[in-house]
């Protein structure tokens, strides 16, 4: 199972550094938190955005939909849940 809020800790961890990597352009050490961001994001996804079945990696735009709907893992085929509460 796969936690709704781990999904969303990953999206605002890219948000993070997207941001910095545009302001970082007027104020360089901005870019340092770029790194740190991006450092945390893939930190959360490997640690919890894996398909519970077969470890399988999912990019963040199918585990938004896989909230709303049902959606099959890419590698294994199974179902995979996301928990949200
Ligand atoms: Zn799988």
């Amino acid at each position: 199972m796969i936690k709704s809020s781990k999904i969303s800790a990953a999206f605002l961890c890219l948000m993070i550094c997207s941001l910095c990597i545009a302001a970082g352009f007027f104020f360089k050490p901005l870019f340092i938190l770029a790194g740190i961001a991006l450092a945390g994001y893939l930190w959360i996804d490997k640690q919890y955005l894996r398909c519970p079945h077969c470890g399988g990696f999912e990019n963040l735009e199918r585990l938004f939909y896989a909230k709303h709907h049902t959606y099959h893992c890419r590698h294994c085929g199974k179902i995979i849940k996301i928990e949200t509460n």
